[in-house]
């Protein structure tokens, strides 16, 4: 059923580059596995997929213990408390929302102590909705020009989470906002970070932020299911997906 599913979104994605004139090989995706029990991502991982997203640590963490036989390697896409940067700088491959130096600082101090480095990505509020974490647009150029003091953090873009809306126009605009900001980034950003990763575009969405200039969408429930949880996340093909 994974593999059956997984093949659908990969269709999907590449209707979408078609449709923009763009390479399908210029957009990677990363599904997202958060509440979906270790055992049922073996199936994913025989289907191909050699990256998982988890929005939470711990749970990341207690999936990557009981994967160790397979080789998989963790995206961190959620919020991060400073007092998880020790365990994020053992076992991820990568963290995907940055949005504070306290964390930057504490990542850093830890992946020396590892002696690993960590690919991340700064994450922007382009919705300006408040229940949303990352960067207000206004304040990305400051906090870039910092973290060229953390040389275990491997800056490659930005990411973004659209406003949950049925609206596609106010969807569309967040995204255009975010590759906006990159594109001041990349005239003025400072010398030696890449900005190139625009992550943007969850189940709801993603084929909209194809269309806006994506290079990472993070699919979890069009792959996986429908949660059922009270994590409620927008998403039109919830009914239809359990
Ligand atoms: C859960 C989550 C996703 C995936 O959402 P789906 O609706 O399952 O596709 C993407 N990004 C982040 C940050 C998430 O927490």
């Amino acid at each position: 059923m994974i593999a059956g599913r997984l093949a659908a979104v990969r269709a999907r994605i590449d209707a979408a580059c078609r449709r923009a004139g763009r390479d399908p090989k210029g957009v990677r995706l990363l599904p997202i596995s958060k509440t979906v029990p270790a055992e049922r991502l073996r199936a994913a991982v025989a289907a191909g997929i050699a990256t998982l997203g988890e929005n939470k640590v711990q749970e990341a963490k207690g999936k990557a213990e009981a994967l160790r036989d397979l080789s998989v390697a963790w995206s961190i896409v959620g919020h991060l408390q400073t007092n998880k940067a020790k365990e994020v700088a053992r076992f991820a491959a990568e963290f995907q929302a940055l949005d504070s130096l306290r964390v930057a600082e504490a990542l850093e101090r830890r992946l020396e102590i590892e002696d690993r480095t960590l690919d991340v990505l700064v994450q922007v509020n382009t919705s300006g909705e408040a229940s949303k974490f990352g960067l207000a647009p206004e304040e990305v150029a400051g906090f870039v020009a910092g973290l060229p003091a953390f040389p275990r953090l491997r800056v490659g873009g930005l990411m973004t989470l659209a406003i949950f809306s049925a609206d596609e126009a106010r969807v569309r605009r967040c995204f255009r906002l975010l590759c906006d900001i990159r594109a001041r980034l990349r005239e003025e950003g400072p010398p030696g970070l890449s900005f190139d990763a625009l992550s943007m575009g969850m189940s709801g969405d993603f084929e909209i932020a194809i269309e806006e200039g994506a290079s990472v969408v993070r699919v979890g429930q069009a792959i996986f299911g429908a949660r059922p949880t009270s994590d409620a996340y927008y998403w039109p093909g919830a009914a239809g997906a359990g």
